[in-house]
């Protein structure tokens, strides 16, 4: 039963992408961690054990920029997006069955359409782009991935880092010929109300919660300070299960062109503990989570 996937899932791994750049993949290209499911996808089967073993019992592939669109402007086809989407659950799949002992969700992980574009319009969701446009962009991954069957099936499709309320909209309107689908609706917020391109998290939550593929709503990619209040503004909204996976807490200082602040895993496991007290089901984390950050989590 779609409402079953989660059920005893509590933790969720960290950012695959930061984790790829700690063993050595090459992530600096438009693709992303996308690069790597073409060129080095034993480097990926690596960071999802290394998620697992740290206690993740739900782990996201590296598909978060995968899409026809970005694929076609490096030169690639719609073709091996397409296979690249399915690769990635099975890459997932290949992990998690190394641990037979363990019940270990795949939640294949879609971004926004900003994130195809790779020049952080995610981050505002201003986009150039008609509603159907941004429909048909979401269809075409959610076909793939729909459809799949056995390995390169997924457990639920992980819709993340989404800006604004139209894109949440957006994609309720393409999932709406796979009604028994599952999905979770993640949002990227700005500060302890708001999503990013400037609405309520409560009304983003609200307006996916009633969709029949929702099984759970939360918040990634945002800076951890405002997590409990957004865990309250989820809880206003819906009694969906809650996710939540910010960030490290680091910063980005442009001009120095490096990381401030602090990453530290104890300190995070300490602000996890209060998330699941808040009421959240589920914690990991995004950019700048490591395995340490998640056994962390899982301790708490
Ligand atoms: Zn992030």
């Amino acid at each position: 039963m779609r409402e079953s996937i989660l059920s005893g899932v509590r933790v969720l791994d960290g950012g695959m992408a930061s984790e790829l750049e700690y063993l050595g993949a090459d992530i600096g290209g438009p693709l992303w961690s996308a690069h790597v499911l073409e060129d080095a996808p034993e480097k990926i089967v690596a960071v999802h054990r290394g998620f697992i073993e740290a206690g993740a019992d739900c782990i996201e592939t590296a598909s978060y920029q995968v899409s026809r669109m970005g694929y076609v402007e490096v030169g690639l086809t719609a073709e091996q997006a397409d296979s690249a989407l399915l690769r990635s659950v099975e890459l997932a799949r290949s992990a998690a069955e190394s641990f037979p002992e363990r019940r270990v969700v795949v939640a294949a992980s879609l971004g926004p359409y900003g994130a195809a574009l790779h020049n952080g319009a995610e981050y505002h969701g201003n986009y150039n782009c008609s509603f159907d446009d941004l429909v048909a962009f979401h269809r075409e991954r959610i076909e793939v991935l729909a459809n799949a069957k056995g390995r390169q099936r997924s457990d639920v499709l992980a819709f993340e880092t989404l800006p604004s309320l139209d894109e949440a909209r957006v994609i309720g309107e393409a999932l709406a010929e796979w009604p028994g689908s599952a999905a979770w609706f993640s949002f990227t917020c700005k500060d302890a109300q708001h999503v990013a391109h400037g609405e309520l998290l409560r009304d983003c939550a609200a307006e996916v919660a009633d969709l029949p593929q929702t099984i759970a709503i939360g918040v990634n990619c945002t800076h951890p300070n405002f997590i409990p209040a957004l865990i309250a503004e989820l809880r206003s909204a819906s009694e969906k299960p809650i996710v939540v996976y910010p960030n490290s807490g680091e910063g980005w200082d442009a001009q120095a062109r490096s990381w401030t602040g602090s990453n530290d895993p104890a300190g995070y496991g300490e602000m996890a503990a209060r998330w699941f007290a808040a009421g959240a089901q589920i914690v990991g984390g995004c950019c700048r989570t490591r395995p340490a950050h998640i056994r962390q989590v899982a301790a708490a």
